[in-house]
């Protein structure tokens, strides 16, 4: 019998889509991916499925058709983790945890950076004031949605905060440079960087 070299056992034993989803770090230890059966209960549910060309069964069967394309198409951007699939699964298995695996996976290869590029003011307001205050830039927005209340609330929410007893909702010197150090350690400011890069790259 022939001995395969280390590349063609690599090769072989290359884990096929399903299984690298299964075993991400995300993905449930009882994910029912596998045990999908195709019933589309998860797309007749599925708001992100009646208003856009997004299909959730269909997700599944790209995964389990080991499409890695799907990685790099854009449809996985448009279920927004409502989680009604995964309630109403007959086998467990969760479209939501599956999209959330494959845009890890899509912001590994770089593809799915630029999908994430409006959340880094979120990002911002971590690494300026230590915790998620409403970024500036999504401002405008609210203020036309909540009208007059939003500048009451603007305006008045140091006092709202002291007339319900409540400090300051910004941290203190020391605690602002814990969490500065936490971002550090656990790699956030690397990981922002490099997708205000691809940004920047555009
Ligand atoms: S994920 Fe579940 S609900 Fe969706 S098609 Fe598969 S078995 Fe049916
Ligand atoms: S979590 Fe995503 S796939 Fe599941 S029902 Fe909601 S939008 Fe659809």
């Amino acid at each position: 019998m022939t001995k395969l070299n280390r590349r063609e056992m690599a090769e072989k034993t290359e884990k096929d889509l399903a299984h690298k989803v299964l075993d991400d770090i995300k993905a449930p230890k009882d994910l029912g991916l596998l045990r999908c059966v195709q019933c589309g209960l998860c797309t007749s549910v599925c708001p992100a499925s009646r208003h856009s060309e997004y299909d959730a069964r269909e997700i599944i069967k790209r995964v389990l058709d080991n499409d890695e394309t799907i990685i790099e198409d854009e449809v996985i951007w448009n279920c927004f983790y409502c989680y009604t699939c995964h309630s109403v699964c007959p086998v467990g298995n969760s479209v939501c945890h599956v999209n959330q695996i494959l845009r890890e996976m899509a912001i590994q290869k770089d593809v799915g950076k630029k999908q994430i590029e409006s959340f880094m003011s979120f990002a911002d307001s971590y690494l300026e004031e230590g915790l998620g205050v409403i970024p500036q830039e999504y401002q405008g927005q609210l203020k036309i949605d909540y009208g007059k209340h939003w500048e009451n609330l603007q305006e008045n929410l140091q006092e709202v905060r002291e007339d319900l007893g409540l400090d300051s909702m910004y941290l203190l010197p020391e605690a602002k440079e814990t969490v500065d150090k936490t971002l550090e350690a656990i790699g956030f400011k690397k990981r922002v960087q490099e997708i205000k890069d691809v940004r920047n790259r555009k």
